[in-house]
């Protein structure tokens, strides 16, 4: 084409990037080892690894085996004591890598759109520039982490498993805060992808990286499932599928391995008819084509207004048609190929089984492993294509009416990792962001990721945030672990028991009135004499849902102020003060506490509302500072319902301890009380009677710990089971909860002070974090 010819077509010519250094550091007989405790092994069962776009041999690699896990475990542990020695160590290790991307940039990107099929402009211009970031923003949590998080340690080796569609960038998140914070990792990409990991890894020496702080083992979800399992590695961060997450959860239930799961998601992309159309649709184009909508936040599912909805569906088919599919090397080209033919295949069969309207754009399908940008109009909500992540080009719409309609869809999915709002509006905008169920929140704009800015999903889409104090708190823990805990027995019946006054039976507690247990059962509890200080009832899996029922309705206390919450707070403490004497009495009597003691814990109980009534509106989320013009807000939401299982060896103090921040947070709660001792909690819930607590919001059982563990973890509507029992629950509740992937804080039989409120640990766990993103400015 001459440039006479291009002058007057004004079509793209290619532009292609070389991809000779690319080739030239895959050397000849382009075969790699695992690079364990600084070191490359000697290539050894191999696998191929393919250019999607071309359907070419790019490599061989190493299948890990159990025994090359191990190894790298093992060079990791060695490695981690001295490493988390100096902050300001790591940060000039952080500093060097980051350094390290930028100066190699072109040769990541290259190789990247060789490996993964995305087009070198996204590569170059956005995987690359974010992955850099990434290290120098940690750098920096690396020097501040000692003096910031004070009381906090790193949890030693983490196993970090990444899918394909960002391979670098995902490498970034996981390696950068575990690194910043003192820890080593054992890294494995995804068996599509693993070359972008490789060369790092060739290039972690020149950074100054001490051998064994980073391993990369290459291999397919075996490899994975062995990390998980591995009895030496303390924590697991996980990106990948929602299927894979779940069984990742239920893996490591009851081990005591931190983990962290960032998952799969079908995020909305709502837009309202004030809408700037032209922007809207570019904004489309970027939520859905990027990386050829192989991404885990793509704004996969439209919600347009009905009022505009034709022209909308209209303009965009034109803009699809301009979409120009090619080489990922070709510089010119909008969509790349999909990464590989068994997920073009899986993305197909999805599309072909839709009774929708498909509209697929009217481009030029080049060789290789692609697949057109498409529309499926006229599906409706429940339909599998809108529930179900399809990760290809394809997008699926329905419309709305009004701004609660479109918030009622939006959150139809059991998904809820990204939303994308697009109204001109700042007022509908400003009112929808915080309605709508999900970790991140883009308005007016969309895939906006920062280093500083948490990301990450709620329900179905994992649990944990990457990026920012979050992301650095998520690769630690606190330095002081509890002693182990024995399950405490009731006091039992004694052979001669004395029994004084009138019979007092205490009932459940739900929805603000005290409730019958649905089975009818109760039992005694006697003091340590041989008194009988009454019966409580005994919870059945039917309270539990009827309490789980109470606190959905309470829903009103998560909208309310955290003013508000405070007073209410105060008032408990105020009525709980007027008691004291009386509460001070029934602790010693259960649990044989001496009387200055049991005075102590119904002190330090109110001392402890107290604590969190301060805090209920003081928990600020934070504007991050990103490097782009706009305003990330980190907001501090409420988890819904939390279950919580109240510890045995401080029944009061422990009961307020955890009922009162998570009130303070805006969550409502369904919590079982102490088994061995739980008058304290049937006579606190008297005190909330008193002191203005709406009903619903806190829901008080009695009952057997191990028998409503299951019940409570598997409940769909609950959003986070706690349990700070003497019997071991942690197992059950983990595994239960991998069902829905529900959040969970156990204590795996270890105690903890109850005198010490733990502010930041507990507020972590009473809040999701929402990245709310504001982009401003004209032009
Ligand atoms: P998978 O869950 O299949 O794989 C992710 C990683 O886990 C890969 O390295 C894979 O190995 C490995 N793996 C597979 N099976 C197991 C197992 N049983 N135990 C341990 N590890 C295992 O996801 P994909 O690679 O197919 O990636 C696409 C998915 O990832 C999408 O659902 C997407 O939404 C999600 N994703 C989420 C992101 C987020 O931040 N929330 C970001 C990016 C993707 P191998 O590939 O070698 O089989």
């Amino acid at each position: 084409m001459s440039v006479s010819d291009i002058f007057q077509s004004m079509e793209y010519g290619p532009a292609p990037e070389s991809e000779a250094e690319a080739m030239a550091w895959l050397g000849s007989d382009r075969s790699f080892g695992l690079f364990i405790g600084g070191a490359w092994t000697a290539p050894g069962d191999l696998f191929e690894v393919r250019n999607p776009a071309r359907d070419q041999s790019l490599a061989q690699v190493t299948q890990a085996s159990a025994g090359d896990v191990d190894a790298a475990v093992a060079a990791a542990r060695r490695a981690q004591g001295s490493w988390a020695k100096s902050g300001a160590a790591r940060a000039r290790v952080l500093y060097a890598l980051a350094r390290m991307v930028q100066k190699q940039a072109r040769l990541f990107a290259v190789l990247e759109s060789l490996d993964s099929g995305k087009p070198v402009r996204e590569s170059r211009d956005i995987d690359v520039p974010l992955v850099a970031r990434h290290f120098y923003y940690h750098a920096g949590m690396a020097q501040l982490a000692d003096s910031e998080l004070p009381g906090r340690v790193p949890f030693g080796v983490c196993g970090q498993i990444v899918p394909w569609n960002f391979p670098l960038l995902m490498l970034a998140w996981k390696v950068a805060p575990a690194l910043a914070m003192g820890n080593t990792v054992v890294l494995k990409p995804a068996e599509y992808t693993p070359l972008t990991a490789l060369l790092f890894a060739d290039l972690c020496a020149q950074a100054g990286v001490p051998p064994g702080v980073i391993n990369i083992v290459t291999g397919d979800g075996a490899v994975g499932e062995m990390i998980v399992a591995h009895p030496d590695i303390d924590k697991i961060a996980f990106t990948g599928s929602t299927g894979v997450g779940r069984q990742i959860r239920a893996a490591t239930a009851g081990t005591g391995k931190a983990l962290t799961l960032e998952l799969g998601g079908k995020s909305p992309f709502i837009v309202f008819d004030d809408a700037d159309i032209d922007s809207a649709i570019e904004g489309l184009v970027d939520a859905i084509w990027f990386n050829g909508g192989q991404v885990c936040c793509a704004g996969s599912r439209l919600l347009v207004q009905e009022n505009i909805a034709e022209d909308f569906h209209d303009r965009l088919r034109v803009r699809m048609d301009k979409l120009r599919l090619g080489d990922p090397l070709d510089k010119c080209i909008d969509v790349g190929a999909i990464v590989h033919p068994v997920q073009r295949d899986a993305i197909a069969r999805l599309v072909d089984a839709s009774r929708g309207d498909i509209y697929r754009a009217a481009c030029d399908l080049p060789a290789g492993c692609f697949y057109p940008p498409t529309l499926i109009t006229g599906l409706s909500p429940a339909d599998p294509l809108m529930q179900e992540e399809i990760f290809g080009p394809v997008l699926v719409s329905t419309t709305f009416r009004t701004p609660a309609e479109a918030v009622e869809l939006a959150n139809n999915t059991r998904y809820g990792l990204a939303a994308t709002l697009w109204t001109e509006n700042v007022n509908l905008a400003l009112d929808i962001a915080p309605k709508l169920v999900s970790g991140v929140v883009w308005i007016n704009s969309t895939n906006l990721l920062d280093a500083a800015a948490p990301f990450g999903g709620v329900r179905e889409s994992g649990f944990g945030r990457e990026g920012g104090w979050e992301g650095l708190a998520a690769y630690s823990r606190l330095a002081i672990t509890g002693k182990p805990l024995k399950p405490v027995p009731p006091v039992a019946a004694p052979k001669s028991a004395v029994v004084t006054g009138l019979d007092r039976t205490a009932k459940l507690y739900i929805g603000g009135k005290q409730a019958r247990p649905d089975g009818g059962y109760s039992r005694a509890v006697w003091s340590g004499k041989g008194a009988l200080l009454g019966h409580v009832g005994l919870a059945n899996r039917k309270d539990i849902r009827n309490a789980v029922e109470a606190a959905q309705a309470a829903k009103g206390w998560s909208r309310t102020t955290g003013h508000l919450r405070a007073q209410i707070l105060y008032y408990i403490a105020e009525n709980l003060s007027a008691r004291a004497a009386e509460f001070a009495a029934r602790l010693s009597a259960m649990s044989g506490a001496r009387q200055a003691q049991a005075e102590g814990e119904v002190e330090a109980s109110i001392d402890r509302l107290f604590h969190w009534a301060a805090w209920a509106d003081k928990h600020d989320g934070a504007a991050r500072g990103v490097p782009m013009r706009a305003v990330a807000l980190a907001m501090n939401e409420p988890v819904g319902v939390i279950g919580q299982f109240a510890p045995d060896d401080a029944p009061l103090l422990g009961l307020v301890s955890v009922i009162a921040p998570a009130l303070a947070m805006g969550n409502r709660t369904v919590t079982v009380a102490s088994e061995p001792f739980p008058l304290a909690a049937t006579d606190f819930y008297q005190v909330l009677e008193t002191s203005d607590v709406p009903p619903g919001v806190v829901n008080i059982l009695t009952g057997s710990h191990t028998e409503l563990a299951p019940h409570l973890a598997g409940h769909m509507d609950v959003g986070a089971v706690w349990s700070f029992s003497s019997s071991d629950l942690s197992q059950t509740i983990e595994t239960e909860a991998a069902r829905d992937l529900k959040r969970t804080w156990v204590n795996h039989a270890r105690n903890r002070d109850w005198t010490d409120p733990s502010t930041r640990e507990f507020l972590g766990h009473a809040c999701e974090v929402k990245t709310v993103w504001i982009p401003f400015g004209e032009g």
